[in-house]
This record gives structure tokens, sequence and C-alpha cells, in this order.
């Protein structure tokens, strides 16, 4: 198990480095990806090695000042990995602009290095619009095409279901992860579930495939883990993973995470591909129907509340309260998060928000946060009858940490 979940860490950590020993071993594409709304199967049954790009742990130096300091910590990282060549790997990027930063960011990889080809696509923003779902296959038809064009090979209908099955296999195997960690029944740490869903954002996913059978099985052979804390759920963070030591914190504290709906987390895994129509079809399918799943703010859908969501996924995970971590200048997550706010202020559910950054963090503020939080949640819990456990009025001392 510790084998394996290195093997993880390891290639989450160094995904390019990862993508250039693929590439040197198999002789093939690497195709990087920017995040949150691109099927990731259409580079994969092209015979490339689809990754994710990631923002880098290195400070950032080089692209200072590539970007408006006021960027987020991904696109400023982004920006700042494409002036230091670390893209070289890559044989294309797909680009999308889910948020209006990423559009300068494209620019300054396209100013760094023009031979380097970029897909650019638009995928349908406004999700419950009549028009969504043949529009977004329509995108996704274009995409096919320009990946075809600019790797010579022709994608067919079986390669794309191959390609839809294995990484429905991978999201399944993670969400049976999740599954087994609020039944109390796997002790993976939010920093093991990060290196999971990280790498599963990057790897060849038939080894990683593989290696996540492993893992399950030896997780589901093994004695339950003691009980470990105070259940809470961790909600925000977008394109970017949040920082391991944060993880640690939140856990240090007296915390165990039962749920996320982070993008390297839940988000990323919550919705497979139906494997029974047409395959451009399903991935549209996939696109509109993950929204309902998990809500995104990047998104406009006038029948799936992100609030709504994340006070039906409390419940449901038993998470005793809430950390929202939001990116600082995540204008989506920004944009929604007063919504937040009600919602946990009229459900009385106790919520922390912590904002991070890139280069520096004050981990010594956050963790005395953190534990007052506990503190907090535990007198609260103490003070009522379980079956009102989130239903509580706030104190006034309590009102911080909304
Ligand atoms: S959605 Fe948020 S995290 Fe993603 S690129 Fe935009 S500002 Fe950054």
């Amino acid at each position: 198990m510790r084998a394996i979940l290195e093997s993880f860490a390891a290639a989450g950590a160094d995904s390019l480095g990862y993508a250039a020993r693929w590439k040197a071993e198999h002789g093939r594409p690497v195709i990087g990806s920017f995040p949150m709304h691109f099927p990731l199967e259409l580079a994969h049954a092209a015979g490339a090695l689809p990754i994710i790009i990631q923002e880098a742990e290195d400070p950032i130096t080089d692209g200072e000042g590539a970007v408006f300091s006021f960027y987020c910590g991904f696109n400023r990282s982004v920006a700042d990995q494409a002036l230091k060549g670390r893209f070289k790997v890559l044989d294309g990027i797909m680009f999308g602009d889910h948020c209006v930063q990423l559009l300068g960011t494209a620019d300054v990889i396209r100013w760094n290095d023009p031979d380097m080809p970029i897909i650019f696509e638009q995928p349908v923003s406004s999700l419950d619009m009549a028009w969504a779902f043949a529009e977004t296959r329509q995108v996704y038809a274009h995409l096919k095409q320009e990946i075809e064009e600019l790797l010579g090979v022709v994608i067919t209908d079986d390669a794309l279901r191959a390609s839809i099955s294995l990484f429905n296999r991978n999201r399944q195997l993670i969400r049976r992860l999740y599954a087994l960690r609020i039944e109390g029944r796997a002790g993976l740490t939010a920093r093991e579930m990060q290196h999971v869903v990280k790498s599963s954002m990057v790897m060849d996913r038939a080894e990683h495939t593989a290696l996540l059978e492993a893992l399950l099985a030896e997780i589901e052979a093994s004695p339950p883990p003691a009980p470990q804390g105070l259940p809470v759920y961790l909600s925000g963070h977008l394109c970017q993973a949040p920082k391991l030591e944060l993880l640690d914190a939140v856990e240090q504290t007296g915390m165990v995470v039962v749920g996320d709906d982070l993008y390297h987390g839940y988000r990323y895994i919550s919705t497979d591909v139906p494997e029974d129509e047409e395959p451009l079809a399903a991935l549209a399918h996939w696109y509109i129907g993950r929204n309902a799943n998990v809500p995104c703010p990047t998104r406009a859908d006038g029948d799936a509340d992100w609030d709504d969501f994340l006070i039906r996924d409390i419940r449901r995970t038993g998470a005793k309260g809430l950390i929202v971590l939001v990116a600082k200048f995540c204008e989506p997550h920004m944009y929604y998060f007063p919504e937040i706010m009600e919602a946990c202020d009229r459900e009385g559910i106790l919520m922390l928000k912590l904002e991070t950054e890139h280069d520096s963090m004050p981990m010594e503020a956050f963790k005395t946060r953190l534990e007052t939080f506990v503190e907090v949640a535990r007198r609260r819990l103490a003070a009522t009858p379980p079956a009102a456990h989130v239903q509580v009025e706030r104190s006034d001392a309590e009102q911080q940490y909304q």
C-alpha cells in the first residue's frame, strides 16, 4: 500500500517529469490540458498521454510580471512554468476559457513558445439552455477533429469507447475509496487522497487503474482504522490542488476529512461517461451531467446550485463542519461564496473559510483558526442532541468562523 501511494505521490508532484519518462518509453505524444472541462478521453483515444496541467510547487520567479499579480496562484504558476520552458515535453495544449484569467495565461504560453500547438475550445457555459447539449457535442466534435489533425491520427468510435470505459473504471475505483472513507473503512489521509486523485489526472490511466485495484484490494482486506477525529468536509479550490501542509494541518488539529468537492478530489471523479450511446453524445452528457452532480461556479445552471449541493453532501457524509478553501483571487469562487455562507448560516452548519496563496501561507495562523474551529464544533456537538448536530443556532463567538 505504501509503495502504491508513494508512486501516486511522485507522479502528482512531478507530472511533467512523469510525462517525459512515459514519452521516452512509449514513443507517443503527451497532450496537456487546462483543468476542469475537457474530456481527456479524446486525447487518450488518439494514443496520447493526456495530463492536466498542474500548479508547480516552486516559487514564481520568471513568471512574476508576466501576468497580473492579482491572478490566482494556478495562473501565475502556469505562466511561470511556461517561461521556464517546462512545457517542452507537451505536444499540444487543450485550452479553454472557463475563467477570464486563463486567457492572459494562454497568451503568455503562446508568446513564449509560438510553436506550441494550442487547441482552443469554448465548452458551453450555460448548461440549462435547450441548445446546451447539441452545442457541447459540436464543441467536442471539433476538439476531436483538432486532436486528429495535430497528431495525424483518426480517433475511431471503438477507440473512444475503450478510453471512456477505462476512464470510467478509474473514476469508479476512486469513488469506491471515497465510499470506504465515509464508512470508516479506509484510513487514507487527506494528503493521500489528493495523491490518488492528482495522479489520476496525469498518469497512464491503465497503469493507474491497475495500481488502484491493488490499493483497494489491500484496503478492503485490512481491519478498519480507529476513529480519527471530528468529521469535516472540504470545499473549494478549483483548478489547483490545496497545499499538502494545509491538509495535514486540518488533520493534525483533530479533524478527519470525510468528504470534499475539490477539483483535486471528488469533483474530478464524480461522474462517469455513459457507455451505451454514441461516444461524442456521451461526452456531452457527461459534461452537462457533472454539473448536476457537483455544481461548478464557472458554469451557469439554474437547476443546480453549489450551496444546495454542499448542504446535501455535508449531511450525506456525516460531516460536522465545513472548511472552505478559497484560492486567493479566484473570481468564480468569490462570486459564489456569499451563497455558501448564507446557506450554512441558514442550516446552522459551522463553517471556516481559509484563503490560500501560492507562495506563502500563514500556516501558524491557519492552525490557530483550525484549532478554534474544532473547539467550537466540539462544544456545539456536546451541547446538542445527536439528531440536531448540524441544525443548531450560532453563538456570537462562532460568527467569525462563517
Ligand atoms: S477558476 Fe479560479 S482557480 Fe481556476 S483559473 Fe480561474 S481563478 Fe484560477
